[in-house]
Parts: structure tokens; sequence; C-alpha cells
């Protein structure tokens, strides 16, 4: 029985390759250099292929991979149904934030009772945020360059991923609040765990002792 890993190019690419290292898998070509979408690696029965970050779990899920790397954010906008999440990888690490303009007065504007419009990938973790405040939130879905909604005029404020504060910085936008921290887990599909264990285990156990605590 063959083994398929889900993964998302970037830094969850990146950053899971001296893992499968430890579970003693390559990967034969470079993701990044190719247009492929399924990646034979030097184990006849482990296959990597490449997804968006939001459909690892939907892939694993529905059984389209046994078992892949996804990051929290993703996992909670998914809902974690049918998912088994043995181990934080402690990789991809970054924030989930509200962002607003330079000058904007987000202490004003986020008084209980108020409203607030909001421009996010991350309606669920955004909703959850301002429910818990008592603030009223008008959600904007988007799906990228989320940056852009406040300096249209098209939201009071966005909730998106943070690292080194760069891209917003860059956008003359700030940061207001952290929400989260954010790493990616080992997703494993329940069903699989099961039919493909001892397969299963070893990456699992392999992925455990290398995980960098940090
Ligand atoms: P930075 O400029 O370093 O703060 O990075 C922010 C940009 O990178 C935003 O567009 C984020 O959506 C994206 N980003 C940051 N960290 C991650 C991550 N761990 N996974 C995916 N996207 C990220």
């Amino acid at each position: 029985m063959s083994i398929t890993i889900a993964l998302s190019k970037g830094r969850i690419y990146d950053e899971t390759l001296p893992l499968l290292a430890a579970a003693g898998i390559t990967v034969a070509e470079d993701p990044e250099k190719s247009r492929k979408l399924i990646f034979p690696t030097n184990q006849p029965d482990v296959r990597v292929v490449l997804v968006r970050a939001s459909d690892v779990p939907v892939y694993v899920q529905y059984g389209g991979a046994d078992v892949g790397v996804a990051g929290l954010d993703s996992l909670i906008e998914h809902g974690g149904q049918g998912l088994y999440l043995p181990l934080d990888l402690q990789i991809a690490q970054c924030r989930v934030s509200v962002a607003v303009r330079e000058g904007f007065d987000y202490q004003a504007a986020v008084r209980q009772g108020a409203r607030l419009k909001i421009a996010t990938k991350y309606t669920s973790i955004a909703r959850e945020f301002f429910a818990k405040k008592g603030v009223h939130v008008d959600m904007v879905k988007l799906y990228g360059s989320m940056e852009l909604a406040p300096l249209t005029g098209m939201a009071d404020a966005i909730v998106d991923l943070v690292s080194t504060g760069g891209t917003l910085k860059a956008n003359h936008l700030v940061e207001v609040e952290r929400i989260m921290d954010i790493s990616s887990r080992l997703v494993v599909n329940q069903a699989a765990l099961k039919l493909k264990q001892a397969k299963l285990r070893h990456i699992i156990d392999s992925f455990a002792g290398a995980v960098v605590k940090g």
C-alpha cells in the first residue's frame, strides 16, 4: 500500500524536507522548478503531491492524500473533520494579527457594540475573535493581497498572517492585535492511519524525533 503526502509550495515544503529526510524520504525533483503536481520519492511506495496550503486538510480529509503538513490557520478554517493531528512540527511559524492603516484609530473602532469592516481569508478566526470582544463585523472574504483592502477603503482592518512584519510596513499598515501564534501540524487521514499503520507510524515517529523544539 502506497503513501501519498500532501504539501504546499514555499515555506511549508522547504521546512518539511528535513523532516522527510529523517523518515528516509527524499523527493526526486525540485518542485519549485517544475509544473508537475505529483513527485516520486526515493521510496517506490511514497509520493508527494503539491496543493494549495488551504487545500492540504481537504486532500487528507477525503483520502486524496494519507498525510500532509498544514498550517494551524488552514486547519482552523477547514474545521479539522476526519483528521488526526498528532504533531506540532514547529515550522512555518508566524502569527495571525489584525492590521489597520497608519493613523487609523483602532482602539476607538473596536469598542464593544461597534461595527467594523474586516477583509480576510481567515473568516472563521476573525469572526470568533471579534465575537468574543462583542464587536459586530462585516466580513469581506478575500483570497490574497489583503493589505490592499484598507488602503482602498474597502475595509477598516485586515486579519492576516504576519511573519517579519515587512509586508505590512511596506504597505503603511500597522499590526494592532495579535490573535494567535501559528505553526504547521502533521495531518493524518484517520482511516489511512488504521489501514497503513506501520508506514504512517514510521513517518509520525521520524517527524517527532526531528522536530526542532523552539
Ligand atoms: P512578512 O512580510 O514576513 O510579515 O510576511 C507576511 C506575508 O507573508 C503575508 O502576505 C502572509 O500572508 C505571508 N506569510 C507569512 N508567514 C506565512 C506562513 N507561515 N505561511 C504562509 N504565508 C505566510
